[in-house]
Parts: structure tokens; sequence; C-alpha cells
């Protein structure tokens, strides 16, 4: 009997578990392997409804789902905070004491977001990546009269890089229709040299800045915040005062995963940008091609290092090689077809307010050419917003 085992059941490890569920059917009818997701809560959030609470339009119950009724019926549910991976026993071991055996590993934790690694954070400034968080946000908007907002973002990598844009866009929509624009100053600041980090966006949305009226101050990563001055203060020194900061908070990878050896104390899990096969740690400038890969372990979505949008989208796109390489280790036979080998694909909507979007679609060798924002993606973005419990976790786009 061979165990497939897949840590966490957000979007990349519950599609990952479906699709190799659906690809071993036959072996699992006979027997002969097992599909197995480990999760800390037992419970499936649809993240991006999480910045729609804070603009006024999501409800928090309506994002999150028991992860059993997502899950196909032949994949089992253990509901375990994983504490530490070992390799070379191929354990994974809970923080119940329980111990996993597996001959395939599959890692889809996700990652942490560390609002507390800035003092004052958690009291001064609000975000919208949790929905308690998102919720006092929205509050705190209602609250709103005129005056400085400042928004932005304390290190990268972070969730949903166009994020913190789109609620720069959003709120500046809302502040013109409650007639509070002329009395706002509005502040974004960028932690790079561009408006995003990818440059035909960055492209794309420089303009919408200026057209909205909104500063854009760049090289401008939010490093401190001084809450009894009100200041916020970049990496680069400068301040920046603030009647409401909106802040991206810190993100790292999971503990466990340092806690294992298997990633740096950034918590990101090094990854084979093709077969999303987990690498051994080495010193930095060591070759890639010599670096060892882990022959049964595979990760995917935001718990890898690969230098693609921490997104909903990646884990989407990923699962399906991820899924065809471990079936086919269990099978005993080679990956084969268009699933064999991750190309880098990702595809985001990206909104920017008055009810237009556009779509942003790329991989390793394509930069995105995102199209004139316009009506029908932040349609698009709607419908997907409304439909996904029905398709992408289930495996059926
Ligand atoms: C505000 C916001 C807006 C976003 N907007 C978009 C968007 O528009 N488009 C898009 O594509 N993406 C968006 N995202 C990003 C998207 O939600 C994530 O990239 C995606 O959820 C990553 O999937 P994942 O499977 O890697 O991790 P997750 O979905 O985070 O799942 C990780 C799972 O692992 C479990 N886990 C973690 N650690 C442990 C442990 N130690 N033990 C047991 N279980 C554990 C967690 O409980 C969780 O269920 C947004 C995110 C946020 C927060």
């Amino acid at each position: 009997m061979k165990h497939v085992v897949v840590l966490g059941g957000g979007v990349g490890g519950t599609l990952a578990a479906n699709l190799i569920a659906r690809k071993l059917k036959r072996a699992i009818a006979r027997g002969e392997a097992k599909v197995t997701v480990v999760d800390g809560t037992g419970e499936h959030a649809y993240q991006p409804g999480y910045m729609y609470i804070a603009m006024g339009n999501e409800r928090p119950e309506r994002l999150h789902r028991p992860e059993r009724s997502l899950l196909d019926g032949n994949v089992e549910l253990l509901v375990e905070t994983i504490e530490r991976i070992d390799p070379a026993t191929s354990l994974v071991t809970m923080a119940s004491g329980a111990k996993v055996h597996f001959d395939q590993l599959v890692i889809a934790t996700g990652c942490r977001i560390l609002p507390g690694e800035i003092k004052d954070f958690e009291t001064e400034a609000y975000h919208f990546y949790t929905p308690g968080a998102s919720a006092r946000l929205r509050k705190a908007l209602d609250a709103f009269k005129g005056g400085k907002i400042v928004i932005g973002i304390a290190g990268i990598p972070y969730k949903c890089p166009p994020a913190p844009l789109e609620v720069a866009f959003l709120i500046e929509a809302e502040l013109r229709a409650r007639g509070l624009r002329d009395s706002t100053q509005l502040t974004f600041l960028s932690p790079i040299n561009r408006a995003f980090t990818i440059e035909s966006v960055s492209d794309m949305a420089t303009p919408i800045f200026a057209e909205k009226g909104i500063e854009l101050q760049l090289l401008a990563g939010v490093d401190s915040i001084d809450a009894e001055r009100k200041v916020v203060i970049t990496d680069a020194m400068e301040e920046y005062p603030y009647d409401l900061l909106i802040c991206v908070p810190p993100h790292k990878g999971v503990q466990a995963m340092i806690d294992s050896g298997l990633a740096p104390k950034s918590g990101w899990l090094p990854t084979d940008r093709h077969t999303l096969q987990v690498k051994h740690l080495v010193p930095a400038n060591t070759p890639d091609a010599e670096v060892p890969r882990y022959p049964n372990i595979h990760a995917l979505g935001d718990a890898t290092d690969l230098p693609l949008s921490k997104a909903g989208s990646t884990a989407h796109f990923e699962a399906p090689i991820v899924a065809e390489r471990v079936s086919s280790l269990v099978m005993g036979r080679e990956p084969e077809g268009k699933d064999a080998r991750y190309t880098g694909k990702v595809m985001c909507f990206f909104e920017v307010g008055d009810g237009k979007g556009t779509l942003l679609q790329f991989d390793y060798e394509h930069p995105p050419r995102p199209p004139k924002p316009n009506q029908l993606w932040h349609l698009g973005k709607m419908v997907f917003n409304k439909t996904y419990w029905h398709t992408v976790p289930r495996g059926r786009v």
C-alpha cells in the first residue's frame, strides 16, 4: 500500500489530493494506494474573499467550508497540526504526538502572516489578510471622515501581489462616492522601484495611480511605525504621517518547515521550478543543477520559494503537475503529457475600481500583457468568487 500524504487543505492541497485520488482511483480500489490530507483546521478558506469584507461586500461566513465537503470520497482527512517532517524516516509528526508514514509527500501548507514582527502593527495598522482584520478595517473606513490614508507593504513576498494596489484603487473610488475624496490624501508606498514587481503590470498600474490622484512613493517598504507621532517609517528612513494606516503584514512560510530543516529562516521551501520537487537546503552559492531533490517530496502554492505570485491561481495551475508526478511515482511510470512539467502558469484578476478590472496571465517565459481595464474582467472576478466552491478545489476548471 503506497501512502500519499498531502499537508495542508487549502487551494493547493485540496486540489492536488482530489486530482491524485482521481488518477489513482483503480489503485485505491485495489487497496494498493491511499491518499490522506492533513490540515490543522479542517476548514477550507477562500482567502481572496477577505479583501471584499473590508470593501463592504462580503461576509466571513461565506468564505469558509468544511474541508471534508470539498474532498473526493477516496481522500481521507486528518485534522492535526503538523509539527515536523523527517524525510529520512518518511514520517510526519503531529502536535498531538501522532505520526504518519508517507511514501509520497505533498507540502501545501501555505504561509503565515506575522503582524507582531513590527512593533505596534496590531494596534496602529489595519489589514485585510484575515476575516477579523478585514472587518476591523471596514469599521475604520466607515468611521473615516477625511485625512491622510497611507497604504504600505511590510516585506516581499506576500499573498496576492495585486491586493494592496486593488485596495488603494477601490478605497479611492469609495471615498469619491462618499464625498470624502477632496478631503483625503491617499499615499501608496511601494517597497520596490516601481508600482508592481512585474514591469508590464507596473506600466499598466502607474498611470492609474496618477489618474486617481494617489501619491505613489517608490522604494518605500514599511519598516516600522511610530505610534505616538502617527508616522510610518520606510526602510529608506522616510516618514509618512497617517490618520489611517493600511499595511500588508510581513509573511513567512510555516514554522514546521523551518523546524524540519527543509526551509531556511524565511520558511519558503526550496522548490524545483519545473518538477515542483523540494530541494535540499544547501549553501546559497551552490549551482542549481547540483542541488539534490527529494525524490518523493513535492511542494506547491504559497509554501514554495518560486519567483511567482503567492496566489491561489499559482497553486491551481501547479496542482495538476504535482498530481501527474506523484501518481506516476506511485504507479511506477514516467510522468507524461502536458502536466509532466510546470511552466510557471499563473492567471489573476486585478481590480482597478469603478467596476473595472484586468487580467494578469503569464508563465516563466511570457510576462503578462494586461488588457486595458474594463468591466468584463471585473465581472470575471465576481463570477470566479461566486463559483469557486464548485470549481477550483474539485478540479472542475
Ligand atoms: C486578502 C487576500 C486576497 C487574495 N486574493 C487572491 C486573488 O485574487 N487571486 C489569487 O489567485 N489568490 C489570492 N490570494 C492568495 C491565495 O488565497 C493564496 O495564495 C492561496 O490560498 C494559497 O494556497 P495554498 O494551498 O498554498 O495555501 P492555503 O490556501 O493558505 O492553505 C494552507 C493550508 O495549510 C494548513 N496548514 C498550515 N500550516 C499547518 C500546520 N502546521 N499543520 C496543519 N495544517 C497547516 C492551513 O490550515 C491551510 O488550510 C489572496 C489572499 C488573501 C489573503
